[in-house]
């Protein structure tokens, strides 16, 4: 039967080579991925699966299902297709979107036989306010047995851990006044933020070694001879595990309100973008899909990336068995969000890259469907970790 993915994959490769190479060539910014979006939607229509596009208040997400008709599990794919600004597809958004649509295709073709459904979700604004996170808030998963994703890199790697981020904005309200002549009647909603910097500083050495806090001024006056009455700040602060993140939130928070005390500034914290949840590979799952990788390709498969990043499949890992492995265009030295990047993405090796990967995909939602002791596995580990 794998014979015959191996097949199907062939049948489509080109096709999907060139879907790749136009969203290059295209790069569209999250959210405003519509030609992307248009592009996966008519291959997968074309191979008869049931489309809905702007599920979730997202215009550009869509959910493309297959269904056999017959009982058997549910297996989802994400296809991400938002690029950078400056650097295009910088990230390989292109190649996740098509080897999620192909291992999808492909592995319809075997479903009258072995039964299920197949899904492929399109989840847009992965490097903004990536659409896994209202898609695993709405229950978009509720009916899933697993989600799969593979991101293109310079080499493979098993999937592994990701941190888990909030984006959070402080904004100051002072009062202006001439900076030189009325000093004295001014308050000065820079000078909070600067303290916020200060305090935060502070707290590094009091957090544990995966916490990231990095962040810039938006906002910090007009004029030096005008005392600036608002002043803001963004920042990401970032941790290996949920419960631990919004403990040092908790601190930063502090830090601003005794920033504001500083100076007598009013405060106003919100969230300027969506939160993501840190990564939970489901190891059975993952187990699976580099045996099948191995088994398809000639690179090396190393061990989980030591990633400081967040994505959003950390969401969606934290309500459905997920993997989030990294495929090699046979390039170390390569480096995400570069215009390197996005140019291997349509050299034959990111071409080989998007052929290994899609089968890989189509090869572990394959084994998912016909073997119900490993899809037990699955769910045990799954049921265990929550
Ligand atoms: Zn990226
Ligand atoms: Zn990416």
């Amino acid at each position: 039967m794998k014979q015959q993915l191996i097949e199907e994959i062939g049948k489509i490769k080109q096709q999907l080579l060139n879907i790749s190479d136009s969203l290059y060539e295209n790069p569209e910014l999250g959210d405003q991925e519509y030609q992307s979006m248009q592009k996966l939607v008519a291959f997968l229509k074309e191979h008869q699966f049931e489309i809905e596009t702007n599920i979730v208040g997202r215009a550009t997400a869509f959910k493309a299902e297959f269904n056999s008709g017959k009982p058997g599990p549910k297996i989802a794919y994400l296809a991400e297709y938002d690029a950078l600004p400056g650097v295009g597809h910088g990230c390989g958004h292109n190649l996740i979107g098509t080897m999620s649509t192909g291992a999808a295709v492909a592995l319809s073709k075997l479903l009258h036989v072995v039964g299920g459904s197949v899904i492929v979700l399109g989840t847009p604004a992965e490097e903004t306010n990536g659409a896994k996170v209202p898609m695993s808030e709405q229950g978009i998963f509720d009916d899933i047995d697993v989600a799969m994703i593979v991101h293109p890199g310079g080499t493979s790697h098993e999937s592994g851990e990701s941190l888990a981020m909030d984006a959070i904005q402080f904004s100051y309200f002072g009062k202006p006044s001439h900076a030189a002549a009325s000093p004295e009647q001014g308050i000065n909603a820079l000078d909070s933020v600067i303290q916020l910097f200060n305090g935060i500083n502070a707290l590094r050495q009091h957090v544990t070694s995966d916490v990231r806090i990095h962040g810039i001024i938006s906002e910090g006056g007009q004029a030096a001879n005008v005392v600036p009455d608002k002043a803001t700040a963004q920042f990401y602060v970032r941790a290996k595990s949920r419960d631990y993140l919004n403990e040092v939130v908790e601190k930063v928070k502090h830090i601003a309100e005794g920033a504001a005390s500083m100076t007598g500034a009013l405060l106003e914290i919100t969230n300027y973008e969506l939160s993501y949840d840190n990564m939970i590979t489901n190891q059975v799952l993952s187990d699976v899909y580099t045996k099948n990788l191995k088994e398809t390709s000639n690179q090396a498969v190393l061990p989980p990336k030591a990633t400081y990043g967040s994505i959003d499949m950390g969401n969606v890992s934290q309500v459905v068995p997920a993997i989030h492995p990294y495929i090699g265009m046979n390039e170390a030295t390569l480096v995400p969000h570069t215009k390197e990047f996005a140019d291997t993405t349509i050299t034959e090796e990111g071409h080989q890259a998007l052929h290994d990967g899609a089968l890989s995909l189509a090869k572990t939602g394959y084994d998912v469907l016909t073997d119900s002791k490993l899809f037990k596995a699955i769910q045990d580990e799954f049921k265990k970790t929550k």
